[in-house]
């Protein structure tokens, strides 16, 4: 699959990377036992387009033209928008052919049936009330023999299910073209008549019945044979015998930088994040909260990195943070354990002037060798040294006492520092400075 994220002209309101994964998740889970699964084509792509972010049966003829200029071939492309069509997706297939499924931010999360219908369309399933997509019958009276589509209809005893209906014999006879809410026992509270007058309820756990999305969960098997010929015969460039990648490990403790519990000194909000490669990860989400639950978040993105910069973190409460790896098949929840750290912004400090003679070396320094810092202090005393980088991200910070005279240090980053320009500074009670140190 190609998954487009679709934004404003401005790109604002993208759907949060975090609820597609979820939704992917539930996705998989709803199809595992039709034997199929799918996996993320490349990064998401994130598309600016106000037009295709929400539209309506007006401006809906202007649509196709951007599916055709954004489609992925060989993929199943995914839209994700604030509105299709005020309804919560729909599969657009001039011709029998799909140009792409196109899902509402709204109706996306983690247990819903909603993207699992709209792929069951795409992979060639009618409704299981097909037929009946125009018009309600009269519940209180027999059915006609013929919808005004002209589908024969199911009878409940399902005599003519071969011909009749979506035409499979184990999806049994649904007429409910409305959402629709199922009972405890997970079927229609509404009662329908059959042509010979016999009543029946419909079966709600099938995903292609419009019952709503807590119940459906499950295909039929002939449902999910269908699906299958349909992969070999129409869509043989789509899919893969076996899995893209393998499933995810254990994810422990995989967070560096900020170390557990720290306060983080910044020059300008911004905060260097930094973990290790996670199992048979090849993205990974981020997560940053002022809450230990994550209840809301005040950052989250996603990286095939095992680092990232975030910005405007302004709060002096504790921050906690984690990484929820994710492959291109593997996306549901698993989190590395929590980390907090707070933040100490440092802004207009004099120039610290009891150091003298402030050297670093080598300088030019390799990435991975030590960097030695050597002064002439005037006094004793008990500093800080802070390495940003040219984003103002600290990337290594360590405490320094200082002795009367000449003072040399060495100074470990506990990370490969990338190659670039960084300012080390050096802060105590009565001031700051820097030097510059070039990483290559
Ligand atoms: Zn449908």
């Amino acid at each position: 699959m190609t998954i487009h994220v679709v934004g404003t002209d401005e790109g604002k309101d993208y759907l949060n990377g975090n609820v597609i994964l979820d939704a992917l998740c539930a996705l998989n889970q709803k199809f595992a036992h039709a034997n199929i699964q799918f996996f993320i084509k490349d990064d998401f792509n994130y598309i600016n387009n106000s037009l295709l972010f929400a539209h309506d049966k007006v401006t809906f003829p202007k649509v196709p033209a951007l599916f055709s200029k954004y489609n992925v071939s060989g993929t199943v492309n995914i839209y994700f928008v604030r509105d299709p069509m005020g309804a919560c997706g729909y599969n657009y297939m001039p011709g029998g052919k799909s140009m792409g499924i196109v899902l509402s931010n709204d109706c996306t999360n983690g247990k819903d049936a909603n993207w699992a219908h709209e792929m069951g369309h795409y992979l060639s399933l009618p409704h299981t009330f097909y037929g009946w997509e125009m018009e309600t019958p009269n519940f209180a009276q027999p059915a006609p023999h013929a919808t005004k589509m002209g589908v024969e209809v199911e009878m409940a005893d399902g005599q003519n299910c071969a011909f009749a209906g979506d035409g499979f014999c184990d999806t049994p006879a649904d007429y409910l073209a409305g959402r629709w809410y199922c009972d405890d026992k997970g079927i229609s509270i509404t009662k329908q008549m059959d042509p010979s007058g016999a009543y029946f309820c419909s079966d709600g756990s099938l995903i292609m019945s419009y019952s709503l999305d807590e119940c459906a969960e499950r295909f039929s098997p002939n449902q999910a044979a269908a699906m299958h010929s349909y992969l070999g015969e129409e869509l043989a460039g789509h899919f893969m015998d076996s899995a893209p990648c393998a499933q995810l490990g254990s994810v422990g403790d995989i967070l560096k930088f900020p170390g557990n519990k720290v306060v983080v000194n910044t020059l300008n909000r911004k905060i260097f994040f930094n973990w290790e490669k996670a199992p048979n990860a090849s993205g990974y989400l981020l997560e940053v909260s002022l809450l230990a639950n994550f209840g809301t978040t005040v950052y989250r993105g996603i990286t095939r990195d095992t680092s990232m910069v975030v910005d405007n973190l302004t709060s002096s409460r504790p921050y906690y943070w984690r990484i929820r790896p994710f492959n291109a098949m593997y996306v549901c929840k698993t989190y590395s354990a929590v980390r907090s750290f707070t933040i100490n912004q440092t802004t207009g400090l004099p120039v610290l002037n009891t150091l003298h003679e402030v050297e670093l070396f080598p300088n030019p320094v390799h990435p991975g060798e030590d960097i030695r810092l050597r002064f002439e202090a005037d006094e004793n005393m008990k500093l800080q040294a802070v390495l940003v980088n040219t984003l103002g991200a600290v990337v290594h910070q360590q405490n320094l006492q200082t002795n009367i005279g000449n003072n040399e240090y060495q100074l470990r980053p506990n990370q490969l520092l990338p190659f670039g320009v960084y300012w080390l500074w050096i802060k105590g009670d009565k001031g700051a400075l820097s030097r510059k140190i070039v990483v290559h």
